[in-house]
């Protein structure tokens, strides 16, 4: 149990680390809140926009980054393979399946984690656990586990240049004309890379053929990376919440959009009541304990202006239970004419123990939790909107499966995660490949509104 000791009266505030020192949080509180913004209100705006047309079912949604970023990965190089990943994949799912992608990094921001005890023990000695570099360090030490608020200033200034890399890279490296360049870095016998190349190459020929035609179309020089994470440190939160000269409303300027995880998102919870006072899009992950009731209760509570692109929600089912479990609440949606988007993250609820110990997930499960969500929007006839993975850009070895045929015993050679395993290059280009194809099969793209969304009606 978390009791939170320095908050203010009011619904109760989940996963808040016990800050040892008041005065110090106070006075990193007071220097955030007087900080620049670090995104700005309609830039949040546009993302709403774009969002709403994934709820819409006109568009679909990549959310990808690390599970937890680190102080020390922010590296230019490390953040530019990140985003090559993110665009390889974007590419695949633009052109394999002619619909338009919004894309946003789960980054420059996302470095604090709710964890399932508040205490870890080992041999006998009790810490408080890791909960990521904005608020403790991941050494087994009393020293780094100590809970310092100093950190969240150190967070802010990390998110500031994670979003500068990000801002440079989608205005310079994104051109569509580089594509190719997108892959290298990558095993040449590696299959995914391969399948990658040979897209490419196709694009290379088709914006030829375009530059031959005399067309130029926009779109292809530059691209929209949007900046995400999960907002769970309400002192960071709140510091940076401001009222957007522009548009007169308040948003949180920590990034484009916050999500309330599976761990917060009570309704009378603390996480609820902040997000439902700031203007920017959200999401919220649903886990399989999520009633229809709750899908309501989020719908009135977060977006009481039926707003198509406020809302999104992430389902995280597992494989074995998003055949079963997801129906009732898109149905419920339907029935109560709630538009939002509909995201599936297929990591977390397909988490296993290695014989080693390490956390890790089977790209087989990932696959076949996503096939599951696609099926259950083709047989109610409503959108699959998007998916939200955990990846990176570095060959690592965190995931099993996949074309380069991880396993279990094959772990320790690169798990470099700082909290749960990530699909790698290879792995994520293989997702990518097969949403694609889902998207092509189901029909998604050519501008046209492929939902239904009404109860009742079904599109086969
Ligand atoms: C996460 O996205 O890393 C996470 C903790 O997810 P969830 O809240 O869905 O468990
Ligand atoms: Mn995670």
């Amino acid at each position: 149990m978390e009791t939170q000791p320095n908050h203010p009266p009011g619904p109760r505030a989940e996963q808040q680390p016990s800050w040892p020192d008041p005065s110090e949080l106070r006075s990193v509180v007071d220097q955030l809140a007087t900080a620049p913004p670090l995104v700005f209100g309609p830039e949040c705006d546009q993302l709403r926009d774009r969002l709403g047309e994934v709820a819409l079912g006109r568009a679909f949604l990549l959310q990808g980054g690390d599970c937890a970023e680190t102080f020390a990965g922010v590296t230019a190089d490390g953040i530019r393979d990140k985003l090559r990943t993110l665009l390889q994949m974007a590419v695949v799912l633009t052109y394999g399946a002619s619909v338009p992608v919004v894309k946003i990094g789960r980054l420059a921001g996302q470095f604090a984690k709710p964890r399932s005890s508040p205490v870890e023990s080992r041999d006998g000695v009790e810490l408080p656990s890791y909960r990521g570099d904005a608020v403790n360090g991941p050494a087994f030490t009393e020293r780094d586990r100590t809970p310092d608020p100093r950190r969240m200033r150190t967070m802010y200034e990390s998110s500031a240049v994670v979003l500068n890399l990000v801002r440079a890279f989608a205005a310079g490296d994104a051109d569509l004309h580089r594509a190719h360049t997108w892959n290298q870095g990558f095993v040449a016998d590696s299959p995914g890379g391969a399948r990658y190349a040979e897209l490419a190459g196709e694009i290379d020929r088709a914006l030829a053929f375009m530059a031959a035609c005399g067309v130029a179309p926009a779109g292809v020089r530059t691209t929209e990376v949007f900046a995400s994470h999960e907002g769970l440190l309400l002192d960071y939160e709140r510091a940076l919440a401001r009222r957007d000269p522009v548009t007169g409303r308040t948003y949180a300027t920590s990034g484009h959009l916050l999500w309330i995880g599976e761990r917060t998102r009570r309704l009378d919870g603390a996480h609820v009541e902040f997000f439902s006072r700031v203007a920017n899009p959200l999401a919220v992950k649903l886990g399989p304990t999520t009633t229809p009731d709750e899908v309501l209760g989020y719908a009135e509570r977060l977006d009481p202006e039926r707003e198509p692109g406020r809302l999104t929600f992430v389902v995280r089912m597992g494989a074995r239970n998003v055949r079963e479990l997801l129906p009732a609440l898109i149905e419920k949606s339907l029935a109560e004419g709630i538009r939002v988007g509909w995201v599936c993250d297929p990591m977390h609820g397909n988490t296993f123990t290695a014989p080693d110990g390490r956390k890790t997930r089977q790209l087989a499960e990932i696959l076949d939790e996503l096939r599951g969500f696609f099926e259950v929007h083709r047989e109610l006839g409503t959108h699959p909107g998007g998916v939200h993975v955990e990846l990176t850009g570095d060959d690592v070895t965190e995931c099993v499966g996949g074309s380069d045929e991880i396993r279990t015993s094959h772990l320790h050679r690169r798990y470099e995660t700082a909290c749960d395993p990530r699909l790698n290059r290879s792995q994520s280009l293989d997702l990518a490949f097969l949403v694609a194809e889902m998207l092509r099969e189901r029909g998604a793209g050519h501008g046209r509104d492929i939902t239904s969304q009404h109860p009742g009606r079904r599109q086969g």
